[in-house]
């Protein structure tokens, strides 16, 4: 057995039961105790919470088909169902969306939104225009506790854990803003958080997003916390396994990522070699690149090692500098960054380097933060590579 990291700040708790739930998802709804929120409620889930109001399971459908399908968010608009019905839904539930309080254009056509969420946390969520789709960078908590080195949000510290209805609740606010050269969405699970520190919420909200996104389309990006992991592998429906990995060997990994001291790379390792994979499916290894920390070519044998075993592929991303990340934290030249990759790829690898996207807004990998607090900063005494 593994051993079990909680989430800092789980205000919002990881229960389950019929009680917790009621009072989970009362808690988001426009502060008001007696509308319970109806977006983050799986199939199951919604017709636990409607009982008392609708007896007939295809009135949930109904309901289910409205909020998900047709994306609405008035009762009063759902006029497939009896007026009756409606008043009493609207007296006791709601639909919440929320509010967006910024947003912010990238010269490539990327758009960084700041949600205010109901007790007033702030949530970053990017959307990303992909050729003919468009992909979502979505967020699982108010921030991070993990104080990852490379990464603004964990420079800013814990947050509590979204809600399912708040993790949904970014893709229909996505879904809403029309690019007209795209089509379908790709979700990853990359944005504020760590997911699988709010794994029941995050099994939530993806039970209803993967109704009508394809699980080779969606993808939760973990540090590697081995609980969640093989909780992951026995879910009957999943989406794509990632890994934030940075670096090869423990030592330097633990100084990027405190997180590597309770799960360490052979026990990383380990999970996910037994983790079942579709045929022609791979783990991916998401590899920060920094100058003179982790990019020598030594470094890209090293890794080749590490994964050889493992149906995996590797994503290179040069790190994007931010000034609250400190001046050892810049990208290698594009010519190692290059050399890398080609090293990676003549020890048998699949190596690809990411393209920069949304920069010129803080919208990139590692750049989210959450603006309603001061940042709680890293110690960094012990970065000594
Ligand atoms: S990289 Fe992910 S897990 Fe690490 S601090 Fe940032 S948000 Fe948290």
């Amino acid at each position: 057995m593994v051993k079990r990291v909680e989430s800092s700040d789980d205000r919002v708790g990881n229960g389950s039961s019929s009680c917790e739930l009621r009072d989970d998802v009362a808690q988001q709804s426009g502060g008001d105790p007696r509308l319970i929120d109806l977006l983050g409620l799986t199939r199951s889930k919604l017709a636990e919470t409607l009982e008392p109001v609708v007896d007939r399971p295809f009135r949930v459908k109904q309901i289910y088909r409205a909020i998900h399908q047709r994306g609405l968010d008035s009762f009063a608009d759902m006029t497939d169902l009896p007026a009756s019905l409606r008043e009493q839904l609207s007296a006791r539930f709601s639909i919440s969306l929320p509010e967006v309080a910024t947003e912010h254009a990238a010269a490539d056509g990327t758009v960084k939104l700041l949600f205010r969420l109901e007790d007033g946390k702030t949530i970053e969520t990017v959307d990303i225009p992909d050729g003919e789709r468009r992909t979502v960078c979505v967020s699982s908590q108010a921030g991070c506790a993990l104080a990852c080195q490379f990464c603004v949000t964990g420079y800013w510290g814990a947050g509590r854990n979204l809600t399912a209805g708040e993790i949904v609740a970014q893709v229909r606010a996505i879904e809403r803003r029309p690019r007209p050269e795209t089509h379908g969405l790709n979700l990853v699970f990359m944005g504020m958080g760590e997911p699988l520190l709010n794994l029941d919420h995050v099994r939530d909200a993806l039970e209803i997003l993967l109704e009508d996104i394809s699980w080779r389309r969606i993808t939760v990006s973990t540090v590697g916390i081995l609980p969640g992991i093989e909780a992951m592998a026995s879910w009957p429906r999943r989406p794509q396994l990632a890994i934030s990995l940075h670096a090869p060997d423990d030592a330097r990994r633990s100084q990027l990522m405190p997180i590597n001291r309770t799960y360490p790379l052979a026990d990383l390792i380990d999970v996910l070699a037994r983790f079942p994979l579709a045929p022609k499916e791979k783990i991916t290894f998401e590899y920060i690149l920094i100058r003179d920390l982790n990019d020598a070519l030594e470094d890209a044998d090293m890794l080749a090692r590490l994964l050889g075993n493992l149906r995996a592929k590797v994503n290179l991303i040069p790190i994007n500098p931010d000034s609250v990340l400190g001046e050892r934290m810049v990208p290698p030249s594009r010519p190692a960054v290059n050399a890398f990759r080609d090293r990676l790829r003549e020890r048998g690898m699949v190596a690809t380097i990411r393209k920069q996207r949304g920069d010129d807004v803080s919208a990139a990998c590692g750049q989210l933060r959450a603006p309603d607090r001061a940042p709680r900063g890293f110690r960094r005494s012990n970065l000594n590579f």
